[in-house]
């Protein structure tokens, strides 16, 4: 058992190595648009054009919300108070996404966030309550882990990576609040019913010490049926947490 865990232990230890290496690389390698493939930037002047910014929704009910929060005729028990995904999940944000989930470019992220700057900056009331419960010293920044197979095999967290990069804007730290308690399928496939299901009880809390925890941001890479989010909302909202807003780069 005790060699078992040593072995893994050095399998992580090179993927993440494996993984240093490979984003120096791509620092002094040549950077290929990831939609039409020209070199220069991931996302080059012609295909910056046809990013297309995502309305902000209610996350409980679906339907379009100014600000981004909870309508208040939604249910409230449990649910998220507010949404913000920057991106519809399609063309060059989608292949983005892919890059960094399965080649680990996560120097796109970095190109991705800084197009995301300028929605804020283009409409910054829009964004303004959201801006006020992020930048709030009681927020603290967390993020949907990925299912542990899949960690095993990237040697890293896609979500956690955009949550990192966020606290460390912020001045502020991760918080690791929520654990996979086992692997769920691909939501791939599944109607909207079938995705709640497959999510249901696969995360668990994990105690921060002394102190409440009020005010906490829910961050993950995609927003589809809401499932994982409103799931990981629900556990967080059972230990004691009162205000819960999801952040995700692209909305399906
Ligand atoms: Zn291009
Ligand atoms: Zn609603």
């Amino acid at each position: 058992m005790k060699s078992i865990l040593i072995v893994s232990m050095v399998e992580l230890k090179m993927k993440k190595i494996r993984l240093i290496l490979s984003s120096f690389l791509n620092l002094i390698l040549p950077k290929f648009c990831v939609n039409c493939q020209r070199e220069g930037f991931y996302f080059c002047d012609d295909c910056l054009l046809f990013l297309s910014e995502s309305n902000l929704i209610c996350p409980v009910c679906q339907k379009s919300s100014y600000f981004g929060n909870r309508h208040k005729s939604c249910p409230k028990l449990n649910r998220l108070d507010g949404l913000v995904s920057f991106w519809d999940y399609d063309g060059s944000i989608k292949e983005a996404i892919h890059k960094i989930k399965y080649q680990g470019l996560f120097d796109v992220l970095e190109e991705v966030l800084e197009q995301t700057i300028y929605v804020f900056e283009k409409d910054p009331f829009r964004f303004s309550i959201f801006l006020s419960f992020l930048t709030d010293e009681k927020t603290l920044i967390t993020f949907i882990p990925t299912n542990p197979v899949n960690y095993k095999e990237r040697g890293f967290d896609q979500a956690r990576l955009l949550a990192d990069h966020l606290a460390r804007t912020l001045k502020k730290s991760t918080s690791v609040l929520l654990k996979k308690n086992r692997n769920t399928k691909s939501q791939t496939g599944l109607n909207k019913e079938e995705r709640f299901i497959n999510v249901k009880d696969s995360f668990s809390f994990i105690p921060q010490g002394s102190g409440v925890i009020e005010k906490v941001l829910l961050v993950d890479d995609v927003w589809t049926s809401g499932a994982t989010m409103q799931e990981g909302c629900r556990v967080l909202k059972n230990n004691g947490i009162k205000e819960v807003w999801g952040l995700t780069i692209a909305k399906a």
